[in-house]
């Protein structure tokens, strides 16, 4: 709930919004406001697109399989994130949407599941969990949508590592050493999670030997990977983020 406008839903909407600007509704958004949340002709509900800043809009026509807002006025300019991508491994499938959702409220650019020398997962439904992070994202009251990228293999993606990409790598053979962000500098960056049987001992050395690497320790106990995540969004938030 909005208490500046009464509106009861936050929706994100792939169509561009502006003053006067008419959204067409999918099949699913006009189930969900007005099979679901009841909402009728006049109406309130909050939108974003992730490039124009959130708008206050009004239901228009409501029907069983579409409808049509109308774009009223802006109530947040666009918020663009820290340029951060989470790197992780994806472990079960609760776990795995976990780790997305909250990557979605913490801020994360983009969302990268990577297949390391210990990763179980061959696979992963990619438009669910870009699913999950629509719906972090409207919940959260952020403006943005982190993309999910498609599974891709680690070693591959260190290959082509942008050169300018600063890498937080969570080592867990760092465990209890200090955390050691401190002198690093802001702009782009990525965090990397093993999965839960953690790095193997090539992928330890080749990483530590990237110059675009820090290797970093989240504290004197080892984490699960859904944990080791929000923890070390939370760290570099608070560092090099947004937080202030
Ligand atoms: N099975 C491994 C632990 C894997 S934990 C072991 O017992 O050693 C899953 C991932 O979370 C790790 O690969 C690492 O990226 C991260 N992680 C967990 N605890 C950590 C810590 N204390 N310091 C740094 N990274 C940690």
């Amino acid at each position: 709930m909005n208490e500046k406008t009464s509106a009861k839903v936050r929706l994100y909407v792939e169509h561009p919004l502006g003053a006067g600007q008419s959204v067409p509704l999918s099949r699913d958004q006009a189930h969900y406001l007005f099979g679901v949340m009841r909402l009728g002709v006049g109406d309130a509900v909050l939108v974003f697109d992730g490039a124009h800043g959130e708008w206050l809009a009004e239901v228009a026509e409501a029907g069983k399989r579409g409808g049509v807002l109308a774009c009223r006025e802006q109530t947040r300019p666009q918020q663009s994130p820290p340029d951060l991508w989470l790197l992780f491994a994806p472990i079960k499938k609760a776990r795995t949407d976990f780790i997305v959702e909250k990557a979605a409220e913490m801020g994360a650019a983009r969302i990268c599941p990577v297949q390391t020398d210990f990763t179980n997962a061959e696979r992963i439904r990619r438009d669910r969990l870009q699913a999950h992070a629509v719906e972090a994202a409207e919940q959260c009251g952020g403006t943005y949508v982190p993309e999910v990228a498609e599974l891709a293999r680690l070693d591959r993606v260190l290959a082509d590592w942008p050169a300018d990409r600063q890498l937080m790598f969570c080592d867990e053979a760092l465990v209890g050493a200090r955390a050691a962000l401190a002198g690093a500098q802001r702009g782009k960056w990525a965090i990397l999670i093993g999965p839960e049987g953690g790095f193997s001992q090539a992928e330890r050395t080749r990483l530590r030997g990237f110059p675009f690497a820090h290797a970093v320790s989240l504290g004197p106990r080892i984490l699960r990977a859904d944990t080791a995540a929000v923890a070390a969004l939370t760290l570099w938030q608070s560092t090099l983020g947004d937080w202030g």
